[in-house]
């Protein structure tokens, strides 16, 4: 039931690097509302100062979510409307927001969307992966032991998998993907995108990893990492496993031996992963 006499919680998406994406309705939104609940009040303020709005701003971010929204609930169920943003794009995409969303809509409260920018469908749409069906995956874990479990669960995922990252773990990211998820699997980096230098780079995700090392003295900037779906889920999830093992066994013996066993424990034919084998050692 809607709650008669209550203002409404817009959620506004915001750009994520070019200001020009900040759309007219947005804008208007962000003028005609009472309160902006923002991620970061500095950020936004210097964001309305550049359209010439004077919005008052409140902070709510994941430190203090849980306390702000009783108090953004109160404004809007006294009559004000409230416009949440964060940074950049589109608030509760990997951003705050979730406990207030939930708890407006659980008090009868309007929640409407200004659509905008999103890192992820801005990614996706010039990837040249498949976009009929994906999974948008979030961060992962930080700590690799717990990234690497993450990533081996997604190994059979036949849908483009999306991964928001932090600038400085991509290159650890991308190097247990290759591992986890297969070394040839096409994969696409979007950084900066709608900023002065936006790149968009494809390759297999061996590649990537290399030129990525190749290119540590670029700018490097946000980026979304995507990653086709394996085609024959299945198959490619035994090839993988038999991977693992061939390469902890070339750690211990020679190549031949290690791909014999490598063969017996995983079931894979022998042929292939001695070929393998040779092509991980010619590459040491
Ligand atoms: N809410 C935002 C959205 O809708 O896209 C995402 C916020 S999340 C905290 C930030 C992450 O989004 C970055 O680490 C990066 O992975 C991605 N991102 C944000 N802006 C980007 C850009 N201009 N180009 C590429 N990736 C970006």
């Amino acid at each position: 039931m809607t709650k008669h006499g209550a203002g409404v919680l817009y959620v506004v998406a915001t750009p994520i690097g070019n200001l020009e994406d900040l759309s007219p309705r947005a804008q208007r939104v962000m003028a005609e509302v009472q309160l902006i609940a923002a991620e970061d009040t500095r950020h936004t303020r210097a964001l309305l100062a550049h359209f010439g709005l004077r919005t008052s701003l409140l902070a709510l971010h994941d430190h203090n979510e849980a306390e702000c929204t009783p108090r953004v609930l109160a404004r809007l169920l006294a009559g004000e409307s409230v416009a949440l943003v964060s940074d950049a794009g589109t608030p509760l995409i990997s951003d705050p927001g979730f406990n207030l969303v939930r708890a407006a809509r659980g008090a009868g409260v309007i929640v409407s969307p200004v659509p905008g920018p999103s890192a992820l469908i801005a990614a996706l749409s010039v990837s040249g992966l498949p976009t009929d069906r994906f999974v948008f995956e979030g961060f992962l874990p930080a700590r690799p032991a717990a990234r690497r479990t993450r990533l081996a669960e997604l190994a059979t995922e036949t849908r483009t998998l999306l991964f928001y990252e932090a600038v400085h773990r991509l290159q650890e990211a991308l190097a247990d993907m290759a591992q986890t998820l297969g070394a040839e699997r096409a994969a696409v980096i979007a950084r900066e995108l709608t900023k002065v230098h936006e790149t968009v780079s494809g390759g297999t995700l061996s590649e990537l990893v290399t030129q990525l090392a190749a290119d540590a003295a670029a700018p490097k900037g946000e980026a979304v990492i995507l990653v086709a779906g394996t085609a024959q889920a299945q198959s490619r999830a035994a090839d993988i496993e038999a991977e693992r093992v061939l390469r902890i066994l070339l750690g211990e013996l020679p190549t031949k031996q290690a791909a014999e066993l490598a063969a017996r424990i995983s079931g894979a034919r022998k042929n292939p992963l001695y070929a393998k084998a040779l092509e991980i050692a010619a590459r040491k």
